[in-house]
């Protein structure tokens, strides 16, 4: 590549699931790639650190399942709620029949770190991490590196894979659903005596998810949307009230950091040359943890459908509402789920009331259908290129 112009077949703008795995497919696939990551690496906290089966899936058929069960994990299966009168078990996913009945927590860098070595053994796949794009329209967009000049880089196809913040999709027409809360995350040590599971621990007014990271415990204090969760000492002794015996560490927290939650989709997520993906074609809440799943199946059904044209020098806008007429089911039914645990437990236990959980019968009755959409999404797609 020289001067300031440079040509590849898909650029994708942002280096997250949605991005890098489609870059690792296509290149896979035979398809020059160039992936633009704004940041220098991918060690960010508090991002998601959960990969479902079908994802596990996934990396099993792309033939690198063995080395990803090499890092450093944790496995869970069951997600519990607990109140101030029962523990509900509301997901079991090691009653499923697939070859993964569990959710691995890995660190989300450690997955990003894997899918980059996994893409750069094909020759087609660049990586440019410090490379931010600046804007992007069909067959083209615009970058720069480290304070270095702009550069354009042009491509049979844009994608648009930058996360729910993405100034890039501006001008999409925008179908939003909202959240009642924002989230303040922070770690808590954990001990051995502690319990192993995910849990969701609500009483009056306050909801805290707490997910065993086997060292230590990673913790999202739910709050009302735009409440201000500065101060590490309200949440510590908030949580300190609702898990006793976590209180002390709870109390000697120092630092928390707040996500804004958002809950959105585009009402068309292409235009020609150019395709949205992941969290820049449909934000999704932290509700049953599943946004890196759906990028994840984003960017297979993706490269199913694009990795073809793509070589052949023959991609078509109908190939690419080909991916959201794939897609957009999935998507509507998760957030559709998101919204209703919004409305019925969240934004009422958040304003005072008493949480209000399913009477066991019915959950005993949601149980099973829960876990395969926590494990595998509205459709788990497989890859076929
Ligand atoms: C509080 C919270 C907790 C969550 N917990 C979970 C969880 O436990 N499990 C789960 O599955 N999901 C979780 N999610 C959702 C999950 O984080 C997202 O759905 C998922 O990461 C989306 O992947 P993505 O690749 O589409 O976007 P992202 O993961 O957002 O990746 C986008 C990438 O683009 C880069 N970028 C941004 N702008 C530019 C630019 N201009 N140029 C170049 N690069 C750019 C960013 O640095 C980033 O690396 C959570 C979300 C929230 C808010």
């Amino acid at each position: 590549m020289g001067g300031t112009e440079d040509t590849t077949t898909c650029a994708i703008a942002g280096g997250g699931p949605a991005g890098m795995m489609l870059g690792l497919i296509l290149a896979r696939a035979g398809v020059d790639v160039v992936v633009l990551e704004k940041h220098d690496d991918f060690l960010r906290d508090f991002r998601g650190d959960t990969v479902h089966p079908s994802t596990l899936d996934v990396l099993d058929e792309l033939g690198v399942g063995a080395r990803f069960a090499r890092l450093p994990q944790r496995r869970v299966s069951r997600m519990a709620v607990v109140t101030d009168a029962e523990r509900l078990v509301v997901a079991d996913l090691s009653r499923l029949r697939g070859r993964h009945p569990y959710i691995a927590l890995v660190p989300q860098w450690d997955f990003l770190d894997f899918l980059a070595e996994e893409a750069a053994r094909f020759p087609g796949f660049t990586l440019k991490m410090g490379c931010e794009v600046l804007d992007a329209s069909g067959g083209r967009l615009r970058y720069r590196c480290a304070q270095g000049v702009d550069r354009t880089l042009r491509a049979a196809l844009v994608v648009v894979a930058n996360g729910r913040n993405s100034t890039l999709r501006a001008g999409f027409p925008l179908h939003e659903i909202g959240a009642p809360m924002d989230v303040a995350w922070f770690a808590l040590p954990k001990e051995p005596d502690d319990p192993d599971e995910l849990f969701l621990r609500v009483s009056r007014g306050r909801l805290v998810a707490m997910i065993d990271r086997g060292t230590h415990w990673q913790c999202g204090y739910v709050v009302r949307k735009g409440m201000n969760v500065d101060d590490p000492h309200v949440v510590g002794e908030n949580v300190a009230e609702l898990i006793p015996w976590l209180a002390d560490r709870a109390r000697a927290l120092e630092t928390t950091s707040t996500l804004r939650v958002a809950v959105n989709r585009l009402k068309r997520w292409y235009r020609p040359g150019l395709l949205c993906l992941g969290d820049a074609a449909h934000a999704m809440s932290p509700i049953g943890g599943v946004g890196i799943n759906l990028a994840i199946q984003d960017a297979v059904a993706a490269a199913n459908r694009l990795a073809r044209p793509l070589r052949d020098g023959t991609l078509d806008v109908a190939d690419l509402a080909a991916v959201q007429r794939r897609r957009m089911p999935a998507t509507v039914l998760v957030q559709g789920f998101q919204r209703a645990a919004q409305g019925r437990l969240v934004a009422p236990t958040l304003a005072g009331a008493p949480p209000k959980l399913p009477p066991p019968r019915v959950m005993a009755r949601l149980r099973g259908p829960l876990a395969r959409l926590v494990a595998y999404g509205g459709r788990p797609e497989h890859v076929r290129v």
